[in-house]
């Protein structure tokens, strides 16, 4: 035995060339040479590989790994061949020649390692054959694919085991993943007949990886301001689908971007090439599904950003763990959407999963969100997550230990939530509990009849996004606990009882907000934001170059309709306005249409009014701007007319009109609706309860136009 451990250290030196072993791999090739069957659990770039290439030079006869990449094999063979290793693979790209000369090789004792698809092990062929080799060692890499709770199961990769016992020969068994929890290492344990013993687990810190959340930013906006500093440096961008792989893969194209894509819908020559290049160093990004990095050693990856939120910890751990492989400093981003979650509910549910395994699923989906929320040190929740306590201390540099926000008491937003939870007998999900106290006016809640509990609007003055947020906080903290399935509800959990008695306090980070913009600004300023970047990819420039986020605050905060408010935004000149000033203007109008944003309400007024309105006054005989539409109106321009000549949309002139005539100006109404119009929309109006004109509007017949809804409505004296 002493013997086989001198040979391992000797191979360690002399063939890979590594002076010392890393963390777990002795004790892991300790107890392999000693014929135990082992169950090695490493982080990703750890080191599994040599825990059964050395023992398989070592030991006397062949050793099978059992690994579910054919695409890898290749690479993997070929990389042993370069250290001067007798290795082959058998899978289904050998053409039968190739195979038949391999079987022959092997019974002639040309090959140390053999590696095969779990497949292979259904041919009864391929089984009679090895039966004759001697098997002194048979290896499961990424053996997590063998449980169903694993995050990468393959029914394949369980039949073997079966297969393997008709083997008659003192084989041992060895199994290597990153998966570390208990199910999954019982599982494995169980299956392959490892005890308890032989089970190394080694630490799951990568101290040299800084983990981020980046929550409600936007995720294109994020990646080129990231990028730009990084443009010399290898990454990987993992997306959850094909097509936003594409697209991304597109848009930073755009940005001259040295830029590789992998997923399951290119041809193998295609993924082939782009992992090649990507490697080599050629391209230094590489966008890509989760299809993309398995066994791939690449190790001076520096970043790893996650544009969509991954299904569960195991799954983000392994695929953030391919960055920084050789121990350097690399980052680790998430992107944080709350639609990924959706989309991921969306995925369980299709799924062919039996109902035991999709709660599994949905638990380790909520734990996944719950990274995304805690406060703690980032580095630390995996580590408890995997029942790793060896490394106690926080990392210091994720987002968590980096936040240096002040710690606000929010005992008394707790404590209104809890009680809602309460009050809505704890039966109900993060979104309504957050519209209850928001005091939406939501079918479902009204139909629920929540807007009768005490609770109701308690939290009115926040929006409803923060307060959700907030529901997230002290689930992540475990004041409130979450049912398991595709519904889950809030509960109370122990730890809020104290909170709700007024024993203990909460405290949140948070940054003071200035000036918080409303939900509806937040609403225009998306959608501002979507034209924006439609407007750059089509001239193919970054977005900022159209206009900045302050630009876009500005116009969701004043709703800039014609083009001399538009100029007193700032950051819009008149070259910029010329160019892009007409779209910015149709997205705001649509939008203030859309809302019932009267003209009245609007916060327009108060920069027409404002001290620079010096300019209305050059520009337009000294009359202000809604006058002057006013007068060419009267002046038998119609409405369109008017537009045109002044570069404004129809509405802004019909609001220009209107202002004019609440200020007191005469206006002819039979030029805009007749009598049996005015009847109409009166009657319309008696019949909605509000004062608002969406609901008139949708009332009547689609001629009648807004317009003429409020041109009524102040005839009659409703508009004020
Ligand atoms: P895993 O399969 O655990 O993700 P690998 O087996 O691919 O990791 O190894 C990751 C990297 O670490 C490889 O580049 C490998 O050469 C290197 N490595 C493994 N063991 C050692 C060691 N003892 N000393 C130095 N480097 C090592
Ligand atoms: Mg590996
Ligand atoms: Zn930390």
């Amino acid at each position: 035995m002493i013997k086989l451990l001198n040979q391992a250290q000797q191979v360690l030196q002399e063939t890979f060339g590594f002076p010392s072993f890393r963390q777990g791999q002795k004790e892991i090739i300790e107890k392999v040479l000693a014929s135990k069957n082992t169950l090695g659990i490493m982080p990703t770039g750890g080191g599994k590989s040599l825990c059964y290439q050395i023992p398989a030079l070592v030991l006397p006869g062949i050793t099978i790994v059992i690994s579910p990449l054919i695409a890898l094999m290749k690479d993997q063979v070929d990389g042993l061949h370069a250290a001067g290793v007798e290795a082959t693979y058998i899978n289904s790209s050998l053409t039968n020649t190739e195979l038949t000369e391999r079987m022959e090789n092997l019974k002639s004792g040309a090959y140390k390692l053999l590696f095969v698809a779990p497949e292979r092990f259904e041919s009864n062929s391929f089984l009679s054959m090895i039966q004759q080799l001697p098997i002194s060692l048979i290896a499961f890499d990424e053996a997590h694919c063998i449980s169903q709770w694993g995050h990468d199961f393959r029914p394949s990769y369980r039949s073997i085991i079966t297969r393997i016992k008709q083997i008659q020969q003192e084989t041992t068994v060895m199994a290597l993943t990153a998966t570390a929890t208990k199910e999954v290492a019982e599982d494995i344990s169980r299956l392959l007949e490892i005890e308890a013993d032989n089970v190394v687990f080694t630490t799951f810190a990568r101290d040299n990886l800084s983990f981020h959340v980046v929550k409600g930013e936007n995720k294109r906006d994020f990646l080129l301001t990231y990028l730009k500093q990084r443009s010399q440096e290898s990454g990987i961008i993992y997306a959850s689908t094909r097509k936003e792989v594409d697209q991304i893969y597109e848009f930073l194209k755009k940005q001259s971007y040295s830029v590789a894509k992998y997923h399951a819908g290119l041809s193998e020559e295609e993924r082939r090439h782009a992992q090649e290049q990507f490697i080599v160093d050629n391209t230094s990004i590489m966008v890509a599904t989760n299809a993309f990095g398995m066994g791939i050693d690449k190790s001076n990856v520096r970043y790893v950003i996650h544009y969509n939120l991954p299904r569960n910890i195991e799954s983000y751990y392994q695929e953030a763990g391919r960055a920084g492989r050789d121990g350097e400093e690399s980052d680790c981003y998430l992107l944080f959407a709350p639609q990924d979650v959706h989309v991921h509910k969306f995925l369980i549910e299709e799924g062919q999963l039996p109902v035991e395994q999709k709660t599994n699923e949905y638990t380790r989906l909520q734990q996944m969100v719950q990274y995304c929320h805690t406060e703690t040190c980032l580095h630390q929740y995996f580590l408890t997550y995997f029942g790793d306590h060896a490394q106690l201390e926080a990392c210091g540099k994720c987002t968590n230990c980096m936040d240096n926000r002040e710690r606000v008491d929010i005992t008394t937003e707790a404590q209104m939530i809890f009680s809602c939870v309460k009050r809505m007998d704890e039966k109900f999900g993060v979104t309504l509990i957050a519209q209850v106290l928001k005091g939406s006016r939501n079918k479902r809640l009204m139909e629920l009849g929540f807007q009768r509990l005490s609770t109701y609007g308690l939290m009115r003055n926040q929006r409803e996004k923060d307060i959700a947020d907030l529901i997230h906080y002290l689930l992540s903290g475990d004041y409130l606990k979450l049912t398991d399935g595709q519904y889950p509800v809030v509960q109370l959990a122990p730890k809020a009882i104290g909170i709700l008695k007024g024993e203990e306090k909460v405290y949140k980070k948070m940054t003071v907000m200035k000036e918080a913009p409303s939900e509806d600004n937040l609403a225009l300023f998306e959608s501002l934001r979507e034209l924006r970047k439609e407007i750059a990819d089509g001239e193919g420039v970054p977005p900022y170059i159209v206009f900045s986020d302050a630009s876009l605050k500005e116009m969701s905060r004043y709703y800039p309709t014609d083009e001399i408010t538009m100029l007193k935004i700032k950051g819009v000149g008149k070259a910029k306005f010329e160019r892009y000033g007409l779209a910015f203007i149709e997205a705001i109008q649509k939008y203030v249409e859309q809302h019932d944003i009267t003209p009245t309400s609007q916060p327009t007024n108060h920069l027409t009014n404002s001290s620079s309105s010096t300019k209305v006054i050059e520009d337009l005989d000294g009359k202000p701007s809604h006058i002057y539409t006013y007068d060419l109106y009267q002046n038998g321009m119609t409405i369109d007319e008017i537009a045109k000549q002044r570069g404004v949309t129809a509405v802004t002139v019909q609001k220009h009109i209107i202002r004019s005539v609440q200020e007191g100006h005469s206006i002819s109404y039979e030029d805009i609706f007749n009598e049996q119009e005015e009847k109409m929309i009166l009657e319309a109006r008696d019949q909605s309860d509000e004062n608002r004109l969406k609901p008139i509007k949708e009332a009547l017949p689609e001629t009648i136009s807004y317009f003429m809804i409020q041109m009524v409505l102040l005839k009659n004296g409703y508009l004020k």
